[in-house]
């Protein structure tokens, strides 16, 4: 079954989210470079290697659909914080948007009743809540630190462990 064209749209237009989102957790990463924050840029890099994974995943179920994939432009990301904690709010409220667009997504297919779309979607879904949990809890140790220096490394310390292929 071919996908809709309001959905063969709303697929392609997530594709440019997500590499709009790598993009800027680029620019976050550069910003923590520049702070001294290796760690925490590191944690930053990977996760902007992790959403052109997400990218590719709905460019691949476009392809696979037999769909046209069509790639919309990237904006500028911002590239100016005024801290630490700054950059890690502008983390969760991209990852709010992209919820806000999958679910609008999942929202569509089930309208369009295009079965074949829900099993990519409830990946998704999933990897949201878990996305936004993960940020969420670093923003709470971030302003749990309240500027001490120490705790700062710690958190850096902590996050540049990251591994490729870890979950968060
Ligand atoms: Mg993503």
């Amino acid at each position: 079954m071919a996908l809709t064209q309001e959905l063969q749209a709303a697929f392609n237009d997530q594709i440019t989210l997500e590499l709009e989102s790598a993009h800027q957790y680029l620019a976050l990463s550069a910003w923590l470079e520049r702070e001294g924050l290796p760690g925490m840029a590191h944690w930053m890099r990977l996760q902007s290697g992790e959403e052109s994974e997400h990218a590719m995943k709905f460019y691949r179920f476009l392809a696979d659909r037999g769909a046209t994939v069509e790639l919309g432009a990237i904006a500028k990301p911002k590239s100016e914080f005024d801290s630490v904690v700054d950059v890690f709010r502008a983390s969760l409220a991209a990852e709010q948007r992209v919820t806000a667009a999958i679910h609008n997504i999942y929202s569509m297919a089930t309208d369009a009743r295009d079965f074949a779309s829900f099993p990519l979607l409830d990946w998704f879904v999933d990897e949201q809540v878990e996305e936004e949990s993960t940020v969420q809890q670093i923003i709470d140790d971030l302003e749990r630190t309240q500027g001490n220096g120490h705790a700062l490394l710690m958190l850096d310390r902590e996050l540049g462990a990251r591994q490729e292929d870890d979950e968060s």
